[in-house]
């Protein structure tokens, strides 16, 4: 991948409070884009079409995966997820710098191919913790929650692979911890 902009990967366990942490950054960092991915899921309450995810069907991601439209993609929680190419590449090549939440198994595919880029992992303080933020949070069913936290046991024991890990305890200061991470890097 060519360009002047920095590609930052940022992975955690769903309700680590990855959503949470990554708009604050952004408000912090204004050459700092977003990469918007595509998902199969239903959108939640507050989730705008184009801002938070692309909304499409499994037969549309299906097409996307044989036209080669993917960077990385992954099923994760029975739900396809990917990252356009071509707008990781159009961004990079602008000069801006690029944030991507995606999963461990999607940010295992593009470690490989681009070396340059930072990796974070963001830590819940305990399962207790992540278990009570995802029933507070409310957006998802028992059984949801359930299989996020067998998944989130799988996803923790590959945080080795990430060159930064950031507990997330007391939000702010995660924030400035996180903060710090990119400033360094994009400076
Ligand atoms: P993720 O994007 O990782 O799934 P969210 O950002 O949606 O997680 O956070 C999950 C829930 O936990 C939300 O209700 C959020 O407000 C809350 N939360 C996030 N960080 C903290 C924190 N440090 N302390 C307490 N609650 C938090
Ligand atoms: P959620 O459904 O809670 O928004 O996201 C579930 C998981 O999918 C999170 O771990 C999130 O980082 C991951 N995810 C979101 N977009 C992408 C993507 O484009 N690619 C991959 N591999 N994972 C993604």
């Amino acid at each position: 991948m060519s360009g002047i902009g920095k590609l930052f990967v940022i992975s955690a366990p769903s309700g680590a409070g990855k959503t949470t942490l990554i708009k604050q950054v952004l408000n912090r960092f204004k050459s700092l884009s977003y990469s918007v991915s595509h998902t199969t899921r239903s959108p939640r309450k507050n989730e705008q079409e184009g801002r938070d995810y692309f909304f499409i069907t499994p037969v549309e991601f299906e097409q996307k995966i044989s036209l080669d439209h993917w960077l990385e993609w992954a099923k994760v929680h029975d739900n396809y997820y990917g990252t356009s190419k071509e707008f990781v590449k159009n961004s990079l090549e602008k000069g801006r710098s690029l944030l991507l939440d995606i999963d461990v198994q999607g940010a295992r595919q593009i470690m490989t191919s681009n070396p340059d880029l930072v990796s974070i992992f963001i830590m819940p303080p305990s399962f207790e913790i992540l278990s009570q933020r995802l029933e507070n949070r409310g957006t998802d069913s028992r059984e949801v929650i359930t299989r996020r936290i067998e998944n989130a046991k799988s996803e923790i024991v590959q945080k080795d692979m990430y060159q930064y890990v950031v507990v997330n305890d007391d939000l702010d200061e995660a924030v400035e911890e996180l903060c710090s991470i990119f400033k360094k890097e994009m400076d």
